[in-house]
């Protein structure tokens, strides 16, 4: 229901008269799940005077409605998880080169795609391994390659192999390992299940809790969240259970991004690149850290939140969202011929 109501809000804006022509807007379809970007999205509208309609949806929904909409679109930017998506994106012509100083000089190369304008990652995150303190030693589960190791058999929680997160994982596992290798480990996964895929990266977690199974993968953000929730039971799963960021020995720990870009038939194409420079400031990169415990991707950008410190500095593996991205679509392929539901 709301977000039918803010489709008409937006359709009314949009074919509204002079008083609508004249308010400076930006129209944002977004595919983050985040309550807490509420306040980085009000503070944006209150730095500039321009105002967001904003239509949330899930990640492929708003990919498609964009792709329907064609040169109709209202959309300006499209924000969304996953390097995968953004690539999915670009390749399907729906994001305009954006020109800025700002951008080229604040977001890393490797947090962007090829042509280095097309889109920007602003956050990251880190894939990690969730153990039951109790039944695993850290340095038996700190590394990737492990999960698949058979010492695992019947103790391994993970999510759908099919949802972003582990197919990105897959490409890097491609990259770092080679096509072969990459494709037992998949085999190796599933075989180590201790249930068959279900729920979200939490319920990896609280499964890990509940003795369901002792070691689960994650992105560290939702069991940051975990640590910052005040409820009992929350806190009893934190009591139980630890992260370790695999690989830190070797290549580091596998990120995925969350980012966005300006569409290429945006109407209201300077609000878009504000808003993307926005993204990047020092303000907004600390609202990715301090509401949603993700990092930001500009280096040295401040942020002030106990659970990101706790989890300390770590090692991360510097490979491209761009080259993931690519290999996305052979990861899927080896994750469905292994089984990985
Ligand atoms: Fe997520």
């Amino acid at each position: 229901m709301k977000r039918l109501v803010t489709s008409l809000l937006l359709a009314s804006a949009l074919v509204g008269g002079h008083a609508a022509a004249q308010e400076k807007v930006l129209n944002l379809y977004n595919a983050r799940h985040y309550q807490t970007d509420e306040a980085l999205y009000a503070n944006f509208t209150k730095a500039t005077g321009i105002k967001i309609n904003r239509i949330d949806g899930k990640e492929d929904e708003m990919f498609e409605r964009i792709r329907r909409e064609g040169t109709a679109s209202p959309a300006d930017v499209f924000l969304t998880v996953d390097a995968a998506r953004l690539q999915l994106a670009d390749e399907a012509g729906l994001f305009a080169p954006v020109r800025s100083k700002v951008l080229e000089s604040r977001i890393p190369a490797e947090f962007r795609d090829t042509l280095g304008n097309h889109w920007f990652g602003f956050s990251f995150r880190a894939r990690v391994v969730a153990y039951h303190k109790d039944k695993v030693k850290p340095e038996d589960v700190d590394t990737f390659l492990e999960m698949a190791d058979p010492k695992l058999k019947g103790k391994l929680c993970v999510r759908s192999g099919g949802h972003v997160y582990n197919r990105t994982l897959m490409a890097a596992m491609i990259h770092h390992h080679g096509d072969q290798k990459a494709e037992a480990w998949a085999r190796g996964i599933v075989a180590n299940l201790a249930r068959e895929p279900k729920g979200g990266d939490t319920d990896q977690i609280r499964a890990v809790a509940a003795g369901e199974c002792d070691v689960g993968i994650t992105n560290h953000y939702y069991y940051a969240r975990l640590m910052a929730s005040t409820k009992p039971e929350d806190q009893e799963v934190v009591r139980r259970v630890a992260l370790v960021f695999p690989d830190q020995g070797t290549v580091g720990t596998h990120l995925n991004i969350s980012g966005g870009g300006m569409l290429k038939h945006a109407p209201n194409k300077e609000a878009a690149v504000k808003f993307l420079e926005y993204l990047a400031s020092d303000e907004a990169q600390a609202y990715f850290a301090n509401g949603n415990n993700e990092w930001p991707v500009v280096p040295g950008a401040k942020f002030d939140n106990p659970q990101l410190a706790a989890m300390g500095k770590f090692k991360v593996d510097k490979l491209s969202a761009a080259t993931l991205a690519r290999d996305t679509p052979k990861a899927q392929r080896m994750i469905d011929r292994a089984g990985w539901k």
